[in-house]
């Protein structure tokens, strides 16, 4: 199950910068996760000062919808 982001994302880069597999894009107001580039390493989870980063199984249906629906049409960030 791939990691996602929240609301609470100030886009600090820190997980981007750890990610294996680029799995980050570029929202406008916050980072996403692309669920089909995550392969849950989890990394990413303790790299997060604002606590915004959880398994999908952690977070709401909203995020992980927002997530999945952003990725597909942001730029990667952090590339
Ligand atoms: S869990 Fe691992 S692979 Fe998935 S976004 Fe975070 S750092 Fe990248
Ligand atoms: S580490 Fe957290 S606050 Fe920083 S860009 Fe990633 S999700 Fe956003």
């Amino acid at each position: 199950m791939p990691s996602v982001i929240d609301d609470s994302c100030v886009k600090c880069g820190a997980c981007a910068a750890i990610c294996p597999v680029s799995a980050m894009h570029d929202a406008g107001s916050q980072l996403v996760i692309n669920p089909d580039n995550c392969i849950d390493c989890g990394a990413c989870i303790a790299e997060c000062p604002q606590g915004a980063i959880a398994n999908d199984s952690e977070a709401s249906e909203a995020t992980v919808k927002f997530n999945a629906e952003k990725a597909a049409v942001s730029p990667s960030f952090g590339d």
